[in-house]
C-alpha cells in the first residue's frame, strides 16, 4: 500500500515537471493539436502590390511554419470593415488580427504616430534600428496594451515621394487652399502651412483626386503609386518625402488572443512579422527605381524637387507639430517623444559620416 502511494507521488511529481522538494509549478499543457483559425483585416485593398501582396505570403509562411496550427485568412480593406476601423476591431475582438499604419489612429492614440512616420524623422534604417534596439517596440507595446494590442512591426517603404500634383509648387503661396491627402503628422504640418489635409485610406486616393475632391496626394512612391494609377490624374510628381521618410507598417493582435497562444505560435507570429519587414523594404527598393523609369520615360510624369524655402518652412513648422503631441499628463507619450528625439539626434551625427557621407561620395549612376 505505501510503495503505491508512492509510485503515485512519484508520478503527479513527475507530469507536474518537478523534482523532489521542489514546488509543483502548475504549467498548462501546450495544445499542438488545435488549429487557431483567424482573421486579418487591412488598410490596404486585397493583394495591393507590395503591403497587400507581403500579408499574403506572412499568412503563408506562418501555416507553413505551424504546419497549419495557425490559419490566418487575409481580408482586404472594406471585406469586413473599412479600411480606417482596423484598429478597432482587432482591439475590440472582432477579428484577431490586422495590418495597416499606426498614424492612421492619430484621432484615438497621437503617440501612435511616432511608430509610423515622423516628418523629418527616422530613415527606414533608423526605424529600424530604434524599434528593435533602441527601446521602441517596447514603448510601442506598452502604448497598445492599453487598447487590448500587440504590435508587431510589418514592413517598411523606405524614403516616399512628397506626392503629385495639377500645378507646380513654387512657393508657399502656391500651396495656400490646396486639398491634399497626406495623413499623420505630415498632414497636420500641411495644414499649418496654409494647406487642407484630409487622411483617405489608399484605396480611395484615385477616384478623389480624378473627381477634384482633392488636389493633390501623397501615397507611397512610384512603384505603389503606379499601381493606383496616379500618373493618370496629376501631372508633377514631387520629391523629397519629408512626410514620410521611413514608415513602418504594423501587424496588430489582439492581445487576448495573442496571450492565449501557445508560445511556439506566437514566437513565430513576431518571427514572421521580422522577414516581412525586411522583405517589404527589398522589394521597394527593387520596383522603385523600375517604375520610376517607367513613370518618366513612359508616361511623360515630370520629376520636381520641392522648393528650398518649401523645405525649409515645413521642417520649421514639423518641429512643432511633434513637439505638441507630447502631453505633460501622459507620461507614456512623454517618454516615447524623449526615446525617439534622443536617438534621432544620435543616429543622425553617425549618419552623417556614414549614410551621407558614403551616398554623396558615390553619387548617382553606380560605377558604369
Ligand atoms: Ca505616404
Amino acid at each position: 500500500m505505501m510503495n503505491r502511494i508512492f509510485a503515485l507521488c512519484a508520478m503527479a511529481m513527475l507530469l507536474a515537471g518537478c523534482s523532489d522538494g521542489e514546488q509543483a509549478t502548475t504549467e498548462t499543457a501546450v495544445d499542438d493539436t488545435k488549429v487557431y483559425h483567424w482573421r486579418m483585416v487591412t488598410t490596404w485593398p486585397k493583394n495591393f502590390p507590395g503591403m497587400g501582396t507581403a500579408v499574403e505570403v506572412y499568412a503563408d509562411r506562418v501555416r507553413k511554419m505551424t504546419d497549419g496550427r495557425m490559419d490566418i485568412r487575409v481580408y482586404g480593406a472594406g471585406e469586413i470593415v473599412p479600411a480606417l476601423e482596423v484598429f478597432e476591431a482587432v482591439s475590440q475582438g472582432t477579428v484577431q488580427m490586422g495590418h495597416g499604419a499606426s498614424y492612421y489612429w492619430k484621432g484615438k492614440v497621437p503617440a501612435a504616430q511616432f511608430f509610423t512616420a515622423v516628418p523629418f524623422g527616422f530613415t527606414a534604417q533608423e526605424m529600424n534600428a530604434w524599434l528593435f534596439y533602441g527601446g521602441g517596440i517596447e514603448l510601442w507595446r506598452q502604448l497598445y496594451a492599453k487598447y487590448d494590442l500587440v504590435p508587431i512591426v510589418g514592413g517598411n517603404t523606405g524614403v516616399q515621394m512628397a506626392g503629385w500634383f495639377n500645378r507646380e509648387i513654387n512657393s508657399l503661396e502656391d500651396i495656400k487652399g490646396m486639398k491634399m491627402r497626406i495623413p499623420g503628422m505630415g498632414g497636420e504640418v500641411f495644414e499649418r502651412a496654409g494647406g487642407i489635409a484630409v487622411s483617405l485610406p489608399g484605396g480611395e486616393i484615385f477616384t478623389s483626386l480624378q473627381t477634384g475632391v482633392i488636389d493633390a496626394t501623397e501615397w507611397v512612391g512610384p512603384y505603389n503609386d503606379m499601381s493606383f494609377g496616379l500618373h493618370q490624374v496629376a501631372r508633377y510628381y514631387y520629391y523629397p518625402g519629408w512626410q514620410e521618410p521611413g514608415p513602418a507598417l504594423e501587424l496588430i493582435i489582439n492581445k487576448t488572443e495573442y496571450d492565449a497562444l501557445p508560445e511556439d505560435l506566437q514566437e513565430i507570429l513576431e518571427v514572421a512579422g521580422r522577414a516581412m519587414n525586411a522583405d517589404v523594404l527589398s522589394e521597394y527598393t527593387a520596383r522603385n527605381n523600375a517604375s520610376l523609369s517607367e513613370l518618366v520615360d513612359k508616361h511623360g510624369i515630370e520629376i520636381r524637387r520641392l522648393p528650398d524655402d518649401v523645405i525649409a518652412e515645413f521642417k520649421r513648422i514639423a518641429k512643432e507639430v511633434v513637439t505638441e503631441v507630447v502631453d505633460d499628463d501622459d507620461p507614456l507619450t512623454k517618454q516615447i517623444y524623449d526615446s525617439y528625439s534622443q536617438f534621432l539626434e544620435n543616429v543622425s551625427s553617425y549618419h552623417e559620416i556614414s549614410e551621407r557621407a558614403y551616398i554623396n561620395t558615390r553619387g548617382s549612376g553606380g560605377q558604369r
